[in-house]
């Protein structure tokens, strides 16, 4: 392992910035809920998932192994999460397009992963389904009825909260202000208003459902995620993280359902990013039909990439407002980096690093390391850039460096943006021995000629330069609708 500085993370259990340090030196565990997969994940989906992976790339960047497990949900999501109401959304969007649950749940997971990979959101070590996880969950609810924190009320079992007294550490809310405020769950036949639902009987009119000793049934949402990171994980995880929306129910049923059952704390830190808004206050949100997805941002000429970096524009604990405006410009903005590696790349190449491109790294890795200030990192990039006196092979070894947390495939595009074919190349040696021979107009010529075939020449005190204008998308006029 290389020589580790600290990491400082805010803790949402206490929220507070505390010093990170792992059970295990030599590998993290990480537990992140995935998306569900009964329709798009939008782009706001998607922050969360690019915050989870720029938090396991700080990691690796710090010389740690990270195991970490990211969930597909696709069975036992209602459409009132909190209230444990409304319809099962895997079984609505079957019935809607007349497929089955598992060809729903196959096609989006299908879309989320091609999603993922445009974004370079790396891989997770395990993702498992929860279809593939309901003996688990079964012997998760037994376990928690045997140790007197579930009880069944035809078959239906809740867990009852009373019998948990630090229900609320993570969210702060109270079992009384729960009740007040209406945010329980329904249910017939329960001992609390609070208490929430292990496992729920279902009518045979459902089209998926579960034997159990219960009877025929289907898992409570929040158990999947216990369930799959006891097993994947063991009894305690040191990261979860999440959107701030599963503070409160998602997480705390998480905490009450995990700790019944082992006794040990669930996870040491508990990391939750904030919403992408459209508009003012509102997040974004599958049921308020304004969603965006990274296929309608690629129709509208926007790389995966430009919306990545968009997301390191705000701290990943700070809503952050979505304009097309603002991801117009980060794309500029991103353009202008990869305009500048390609010029770097055409005079020099990654080297080792002088004294003053080791004190820009260990910049970096502070801003990294305070509880993943990106745009401060990001800031130290561009500053870099800039920087006259830092000599190019610095520069470059940089680059490639800092992109082990950006993932913006910096050193990639920029040698895409600066490939000519055979036949360019020639034009281009005719071009130099025009100028050679200061034969300006056909100098100009042959600039229009490559310029035609996607290759933007300029000249400089070094020679001739150049760059593709045909690699990057470029932003098209909008059309109708479409998020404004
Ligand atoms: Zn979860």
């Amino acid at each position: 392992m290389t020589e580790q500085f600290p990491i400082y993370l805010h803790n949402t259990l206490g929220r507070r910035v505390e010093e990170f340090q792992p059970q295990n030196p030599d590998e993290v565990l990480v537990y992140t809920c995935g998306p569900t997969v009964y329709s798009y994940q939008h782009i706001g989906n998607f922050r969360a998932f690019l915050f989870a992976d720029t938090l396991r790339r700080v990691l690796e960047y710090n010389g740690y192994r990270v195991r970490h497990v990211r969930n597909i949900t696709d069975v036992g999501h209602l459409t009132n999460e909190t209230l444990g109401t409304g319809v099962d959304k895997m079984e609505a969007a079957a019935r809607r397009e007349n497929l089955t649950p598992r060809e729903i749940a196959d096609h989006f997971t299908e879309i989320f992963h091609r999603d993922q990979a445009l974004l370079n959101i790396l891989e997770p070590t395990a993702e498992p389904r929860a279809t593939e996880y309901i003996p688990q969950m079964i012997s998760l609810t037994e376990r928690l009825i045997g140790r007197g924190y579930g009880y069944c009320v035809k078959g239906d079992v809740y867990y009852d909260v009373d019998k948990f007294p630090s229900y609320g550490m993570l969210s702060g809310n109270t079992v009384e202000d729960l009740i007040a405020g209406a945010r329980v769950e329904v249910g017939e036949g329960k001992r609390s208003p609070a208490d929430f639902a292990l496992w729920k009987a279902a009518a045979p009119d459902k089209l998926m459902r579960y034997e159990s000793p219960w009877g025929m049934g289907v898992p409570g949402w929040h158990l999947e995620c216990s369930a799959m990171a006891l097993d994947l994980l063991g009894e305690t995880l040191d990261i979860h993280t999440g959107g701030e929306d599963h503070v409160f129910p998602h997480h705390e049923d998480e905490i009450a359902q995990s700790e019944g059952a082992t006794g040990k704390r669930f996870a040491r830190y508990w990391l939750h990013n904030a919403f992408l808004q459209l508009s003012g206050a509102e997040k974004m949100s599958k049921s308020v039909g304004n969603i965006l997805t990274v296929g309608d941002l690629a129709e509208r000429g926007i790389h995966p990439l430009s919306y990545r970096y968009f997301t390191y524009q705000a701290h990943y604990r700070t809503p952050q407002n979505f304009t097309w405006e603002a991801l117009e410009a980060a794309q500029t903005a991103l353009y202008r980096i990869y305009d500048q590696v390609a010029d770097l790349l055409q005079s020099s190449e990654p080297a080792g690093l002088t004294e003053s491109g080791a004190a820009v790294r260990n910049a970096f890795r502070e801003a990294i390391n305070n509880d993943l200030a990106l745009p401060e990192a990001v800031a130290v990039l561009n500053t870099m850039l800039s920087n006259s006196t830092l000599p190019p092979e610095d520069k470059l070894s940089l680059l490639d460096d800092f992109d082990r947390v950006l993932a913006l495939d910096l050193l990639a595009v920029g040698r895409g943006l600066i490939v000519a074919g055979p036949a360019e190349r020639e034009i281009l040696d005719r071009r130099a021995q025009a100028r050679a021979e200061r034969d300006w107009a056909l100098s100009d010529e042959l600039r229009s000629k490559l310029a035609a075939g996607g290759l933007d020449v300029k000249d400089t005190a070094q020679g001739q330069r150049w760059t593709r204008s045909d690699v990057l998308p470029r932003v098209q006029a909008p059309q109708t609708g479409a998020g404004h």
